[in-house]
């Protein structure tokens, strides 16, 4: 069981958590809970470490970003003590979860999890500060934002177990139910496409923990921790339970072309205008680009007409657009183009699904609708299962209202 940071965000709130955990116990399950720090908690440890210093020692910032996860943790075993459930915390270090030494974003390279086993398999509920690890010279590490979602679905693999992911969503929706309203949870989604919806803005788990569960194949099963403790539960799903079940595809019965569509704002769009048409021109722009580690996503390049001036546009993630800008300005002699212009008025539209890989027209349906509503495309990469176009923000939930009943999502 894992509990985010808005689900242990007092002690009420934990008090709420350990009734969670008490029903699991008294059904006769090993439990092992990982918790999240209470809400704002990091982000308030990981301002402090830069007003310290700007230039902090990734090393130190560990030790303080790791510091929320060690309170809740104690605080959840002391509060099941008090219901008479047995319980420890663990910290990272504790277990221990080992990582590599990459400070601020670790991997985890394995679990020594006999001892937690051991105790759980007596009957003490393991109580484990999520998104905590220790290198291999002994120091705390941190898996980095959002990474207490990876901690349990290795936890999770090491024990052989399932992960239930209690958060403050009921499950995973078929686009954002903020703009709208017709979006419907689904009761199951391919590891694949939730990989796609996560690093796609969904923020429903961190990219690196759909990651690790698909090659575990471990069954992740996202539902509310606002649900009464007790149950009964509401399910669409009754050979599972309530929320989202993430598994393998062979595990989705009626399996639908189109899945969800998510968004992006994090985007924006970089043009050079009137580049050079010549051999090497594309390897003279992203290379300095890959050297600065700036991450391109889409890629347009026209044809010239004259064989020897074309437009080529690319995008970034938002906070890269300065820096790429800068690299870009700074390669002009090199590259030659006469304009250069940056935006991030732009959003990345997707449409996912693994159905696309044996249906036809799924493209040629999402440009048409676009057509439809006079949105004009201006990039387009595809995967898949997925097609992405990026468009003018302004146009964000005209586009994903439109796809989402276009492809037979919207809810009755
Ligand atoms: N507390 C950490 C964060 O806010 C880890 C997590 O919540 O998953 O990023
Ligand atoms: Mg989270």
């Amino acid at each position: 069981m894992k509990f985010g940071g808005t689900s242990v965000a007092d002690l009420e709130r934990i008090r709420n958590v350990a009734r969670h955990v008490e029903r699991e116990v008294k059904a006769g399950n090993e439990v092992a809970v990982v918790v999240s720090a209470m809400a704002g908690t990091t982000d308030q440890l990981v301002a402090w470490t830069r007003e310290a210093s700007m230039m902090h020692d990734a090393r130190e910032y560990d030790c303080v970003v790791s510091a929320g996860e060690q309170i809740t943790s104690g605080l959840l075993a002391i509060t099941l003590q008090g219901m008479g459930i047995s319980a420890r915390s663990w910290l990272g270090w504790q277990i221990p979860m080992r990582t590599n030494d990459v400070h601020g974003a670790a991997r985890i390279e394995g679990i020594d999890i006999e001892e937690m086993d051991r105790r759980m398999s007596e009957g003490q509920v393991a109580v484990v500060a999520g998104f905590q690890g220790v290198s291999p010279d002994g120091r705390v590490t941190t898996l980095g934002r959002g990474g207490s979602d990876t901690s349990a679905v290795a936890l999770a693999a090491a024990l052989r177990g399932r992960c239930d992911i209690y958060t403050d969503v009921d499950g995973v929706y078929t686009t954002d139910p903020r703009i709208v309203t017709k979006a419907q949870k689904l009761s199951r989604i391919a590891y694949e496409e939730m990989l796609e919806m996560a690093s796609l803005g969904a923020k429903v788990l961190q990219t690196r923990s759909v990651e690790m569960a698909m090659v575990n194949q471990v069954p992740v099963q996202v539902r509310s921790s606002f649900d009464p403790p007790e149950g009964p539960f509401e399910t669409q799903d009754h050979n599972y339970g309530p929320g989202t079940l993430v598994c393998g595809e062979e595990d989705i019965v009626e399996q639908q072309v189109v899945s969800g569509i998510a968004y992006s704002k994090d985007e924006a769009k970089v043009t050079l205008l009137k580049v050079d048409d010549k051999p090497g021109v594309a390897a003279r722009i992203f290379g300095p680009l890959s050297s600065a580690n700036i991450n391109v996503d889409m890629i347009v390049q026209n044809v010239s007409e004259d064989g020897q001036r074309t437009d080529l546009t690319f995008t970034v993630a938002d906070d890269d657009l300065q820096r790429a800008m800068a690299v870009i300005e700074e390669a002009k002699g090199d590259i030659g183009y006469q304009d250069l212009m940056g935006s991030t008025d732009v959003v990345k539209v997707s449409v996912i699904g693994i159905g696309m890989r044996s249906h036809a027209g799924v493209a040629a349906q999402m440009f048409q609708v676009l057509a439809d509503k006079g949105i004009n495309i201006q990039a387009i990469t595809t995967s898949e299962i997925k097609i992405s176009i990026l468009i003018d923000a302004a146009y964000t939930e005209l586009a994903v209202r439109a796809l989402h009943s276009a492809y037979g999502l919207d809810a009755e």
